[in-house]
C-alpha cells in the first residue's frame, strides 16, 4: 500500500464502504505511516466537525429575527421604489399643471388688464352727457 492509494481511499475507509482486504491493508498502513495517520486523524477531525455543523438545528428565534430583519428591508425597499415611481410620475405631471396655471394665470391678468386700458378711453357720448339733467337734485332744493 502507499500513501497515494491510502489517502484516495480515505474517506471510503471512514464510511466502511471498502472491501475487507483494501480496508485491512490501508488499518495496517495507517499503524505503519506516520504521514498517513496524521492525514486520516486530520480527515477524521473535519468529518466530525461537517457532522456537527449539519447536526445543528437552525435556531427558530434567530430564523424568525432574520427573515423579520429581512422583511424589513424588503418593505423600506418596496416605499422607497414606490417614493421614485411616485416623483417619477408626479414630479412631469406636477411641472407641467404648474406652467399651465402660470400661463393661464398671465391669460387671464392680461385679459384684466386690457378693460382698465381701455377705460382711458371714453366713449364721447358720456363726455358731452350731463350729469346734472340725469341727476335729480329737486329733493335738495325743496328746503
Ligand atoms: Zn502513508
Amino acid at each position: 500500500m502507499d500513501c497515494k492509494t491510502c489517502k484516495e481511499n480515505l474517506e471510503a475507509y471512514l464510511k466502511g464502504r471498502l472491501p475487507q482486504d483494501l480496508k485491512q491493508s490501508i488499518t495496517l498502513h495507517l499503524k505503519e505511516c506516520t504521514d498517513c495517520s496524521i492525514y486520516y486523524s486530520t480527515f477524521l477531525l473535519a468529518e466530525k466537525v461537517i457532522q456537527k455543523e449539519s447536526q445543528l438545528e437552525p435556531n427558530p428565534f434567530l430564523a424568525t429575527r432574520v427573515m423579520a430583519r429581512i422583511e424589513a428591508l424588503e418593505q423600506v425597499a418596496e416605499t422607497v421604489e414606490k417614493r421614485r415611481l411616485f416623483s417619477r410620475i408626479w414630479q412631469p405631471v406636477l411641472a407641467t399643471v404648474s406652467i399651465a396655471a402660470a400661463v393661464f394665470i398671465g391669460v387671464m391678468a392680461g385679459n384684466l388688464y386690457q378693460p382698465v386700458q381701455l377705460s382711458g378711453q371714453i366713449p364721447e357720448e358720456l363726455v358731452y352727457m350731463d350729469d346734472a339733467a340725469m341727476e335729480s337734485l329737486q329733493f335738495l332744493m325743496n328746503e
